[in-house]
């Protein structure tokens, strides 16, 4: 019976989350009920996200705010949609369709009684997560103003507009970004500049996320004196970094980062693709560094690792370009090819090593004697460490006997040479089972012999 009761318990936890791990809308209304509205959000239903984004701020919700959006719907064009809550947005598809596209987060003072701006409001006043799930156009921007903590977290969403923050009144409020499955395609009105922008301290990770025609896709100038680890997976960047007037610090992935500011990036598996006849405006693939004429000499602290990615990586100093955009000093940008084989480790020093795997060392090589196999070693990366190539084992050597012993291994020499085990082996085995099996039976018999006897005598 308890164990009925705890297969139930896990049946209903299963049920409960499932639907949570998937980001699926399972309090979603029918897309009947919602009329000519397009958002619900806690009982009611509101013709635009920017309306029920307002509902949410002024309910002052305790819990996560979850809104959904009508399957497909047009919700409206929105503009600086104020967001200071822990918020879900369930889009079911549903776009946004003008004005700047954006959550507003941390940049004005708004008033929950009144839902509007206001001299006497408030900034952010907690730290916040906003979840957005398959919502396409949406953005999220901000001017920071609080050291409060956001984490942004987009999954499926297609075509954003952008993720932008600038922290130049407060630098030390965190951003966590989270983008997964999403899309940046200035084709399909996503903003051409840049994709995702933050000068902030923080955690951000990009997977299988496609950025198209954008001149600076991902596009990091750190300013605080805090660390950002940055991680791109599966990324693929099309025709990114073609546009003339962000020549001097235009490239698909593009990391700055201040003196007393750390950025580390990780690439994996990113594509950097250019369809016929385009190419990018020159700095590489991977831009690191400021190479600007007005930008600081010393400038803080970027390291790179990356593996599986084929890309050209550009590390530019100050004044590499002068203030027509003209290269006045070539010495002050260096470019690295790096093949899909080669690897990237990240280097504090000299923002990464290049390792090509081609400083061999021989591990586990081992001579064949007359007793035991030998190895030819494996060929592995000194700098890495990773095994380029597999060893193979050496065959055993033969015996070397004098005077009948081995002079390697000391084994006495046999006195004929061994003879192919005989078939009378076989036939020998079958005699002595055979002869066992009559000495059991005669046993046997013995045995029942005796007990009768017993018995008669009793
Ligand atoms: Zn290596
Ligand atoms: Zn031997």
């Amino acid at each position: 019976m308890k164990n009925r009761i705890w297969i139930l318990l896990a049946l209903i936890m299963t049920l409960a989350f499932v639907p949570l791990l998937a980001g699926e809308a399972e309090g979603k209304p029918d897309d009947d009920s919602f009329g000519l509205n397009t958002v619900y959000y806690n009982g009611k239903y509101y013709p635009t996200l920017k309306e029920a984004l307002t509902a949410v701020y002024m309910s002052k919700p305790a819990g996560v705010a979850e809104l959904y959006c009508k399957t497909g719907a047009d919700v409206g064009p929105l503009t600086h949609g104020h967001v200071a809550d822990d918020i879900i947005i369930y889009g079911n598809g549903a776009r946004v369709s003008g004005g700047e596209y954006d959550m507003e987060i941390d940049t004005y003072m708004f008033d929950r009684n009144t839902g509007n701006q206001s001299e006497t409001g408030s900034f952010l006043d907690k730290d916040i997560t906003v979840k957005v799930y398959d919502l396409n156009g949406i953005a999220a921007w901000g001017q920071r103003n609080t050291n409060h903590t956001i984490n942004l977290y987009f999954e499926n969403c297609k075509n954003m507009n952008r993720i932008y923050f600038t922290n130049t009144a407060n630098d030390k409020g965190r951003i966590n970004v989270t983008l997964s499955g999403c899309s940046f395609d200035a084709n399909q009105g996503s903003n051409a500049n840049t994709s995702v922008y933050s000068n902030a301290p923080g955690d951000i990770l990009i997977s299988d996320t496609t950025f198209t025609d954008i001149a600076v896709g991902l596009n990091i100038n750190h300013k605080s004196a805090g660390v950002q680890n940055i991680t791109l997976e599966n990324c693929t960047f099309t025709d990114c970094a073609l546009s003339a007037s962000t020549k001097t610090y235009g490239a698909p992935v593009r990391i700055v980062a201040r003196l007393g500011a750390t950025t580390n990036l990780t690439v994996e598996g990113a594509k950097f693709h250019y369809s016929a006849g385009n190419q990018n405006v020159g700095n590489g693939d991977v831009l690191i560094g400021d190479g600007r004429y007005d930008a600081p000499e010393k400038q803080g602290t970027v390291t790179l690792q990356m593996t599986d990615t084929e890309a050209d990586v550009v590390v530019q100093k100050a004044m590499y370009y002068d203030e027509a955009g003209n290269v006045t000093d070539p010495q002050k940008a260096q470019t690295t090819v790096v093949s899909r084989s080669d690897m990237l480790i990240a280097d504090t020093d000299n923002h990464f090593i290049l390792d090509c795997h081609d400083q061999i060392s021989l591990v586990g090589e081992k001579q064949a004697t007359c007793i035991a196999e030998g190895y030819t070693g494996d060929r592995v990366c000194s700098v890495c460490g990773m095994v380029v190539e597999k060893g193979k084992s050496i065959p055993k050597t033969e015996h070397n006997f004098q005077n009948g012993v081995c002079t390697m291994c000391g084994m006495a020499q046999p006195s004929e040479p061994a003879a192919v085990p005989p078939r009378t082996g076989e036939g020998n085995q079958r005699t002595l089972w055979l002869a066992l099996l009559l000495v059991s039976g005669a046993c046997l018999a013995a045995a029942v012999l005796a007990r009768r006897k017993g018995r008669h005598q009793a």
